[in-house]
């Protein structure tokens, strides 16, 4: 029967040292993060982490404690700055987190620079959303911020499943390999010298699709560009709020944007 289940986990906050760093495409780099990660849950493929970086010119951000409320730090520190990332890979010990070089920002300029031997503070994840593996088909599109999720959930699914996956990149050097047992029907959108989050290439790609039986789709990508999504999967294709999860990723010319809560 498909279903969603919700799952919570104990907050507490790591700090992590960089041990490798990979250049997966030129607009995606990868940091291999280690540390003590022997509690460390994630039971969703688009769960997320609080990367907490150190302030500009500074070697460690501001540790934590953890707390009944989340995370608490001294009165008297100001907070680092604090970002959204996908645990893509982990174990007892390491995490790996892939980057989008996107431009400027605490976490981009960050990742960026990375070398071994650096250190971050990381919280979370709080909570998953498990997805069965038993939907008709899988949808699964966004941006190069959405690779990370789509990149773990394909090679989280089985044989038996039927993934469609449409992702907006800005060039076919941006292409990703993923790997899946899946039935993979992919699609990349390439937008050239369009500014990310700029254009409709996911909108006219996901309403010429043909989705019939009982799915699940699942995006993220640029602020309004999700918002016009899941209007569309929502009012137009009629698809349920608890099997159609769609999110801004970040949004155009706003810093550390979260989008409001379903
Ligand atoms: C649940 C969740 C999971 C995420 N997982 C990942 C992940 O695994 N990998 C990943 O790379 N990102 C991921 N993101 C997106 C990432 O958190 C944002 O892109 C974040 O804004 C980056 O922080 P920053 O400090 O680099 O930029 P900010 O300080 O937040 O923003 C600075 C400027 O950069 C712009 N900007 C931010 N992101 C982008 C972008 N992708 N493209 C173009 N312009 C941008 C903003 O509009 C702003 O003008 C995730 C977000 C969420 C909510």
């Amino acid at each position: 029967m498909p279903s969603v289940e919700r799952v919570r986990h104990e907050s507490r906050f790591r700090l992590l040292t960089v041990a490798a760093t990979e250049e997966l495409t030129p607009a995606l780099r990868r940091v291999l993060l280690e540390g003590d990660l022997e509690d460390f849950r994630s039971a969703g493929a688009d769960d997320h982490v609080k990367l907490f970086f150190p302030a500009r010119g500074g070697r460690l951000p501001v540790p934590a404690s953890g707390g009944p409320s989340g995370l608490q730090w001294p009165e008297d520190e100001p907070r680092p700055a604090a970002r959204d990332y996908t645990p893509r890979r982990f174990d007892s010990a390491s995490l790996v987190v892939d980057f989008v070089l996107h431009g400027d920002g605490p976490a981009a300029s960050w990742a960026r620079s990375a070398e071994a031997g650096d250190v971050i503070g990381q919280g979370g994840p709080r909570g998953s959303r498990v997805v069965s593996d038993d939907f008709d088909w899988y949808l699964l599109a966004g941006d190069e911020t959405a690779i990370p999720a789509i990149a773990r959930r394909l090679e989280e699914l089985p044989a038996s499943a039927t993934a469609i996956v449409i992702v907006e990149i800005a060039s076919p050097r941006e292409r990703f390999g993923f790997e899946t047992d899946a039935e993979l029907d992919l699609t990349w959108l390439e937008r050239a010298d369009a500014p990310a989050g700029s254009t409709r290439l996911l909108d006219d790609a996901i309403a010429s699709l043909s989705l019939d039986g009982d799915g699940y789709a699942w995006v993220a990508a640029e602020a309004d560009t999700a918002r016009r999504l899941r209007s569309h999967l929502r009012t137009e294709r009629g698809l349920p709020q608890e099997f159609s999860r769609v999110t801004g990723y970040w949004k155009l010319g706003a810093a550390d944007w979260h989008d409001p809560p379903e």
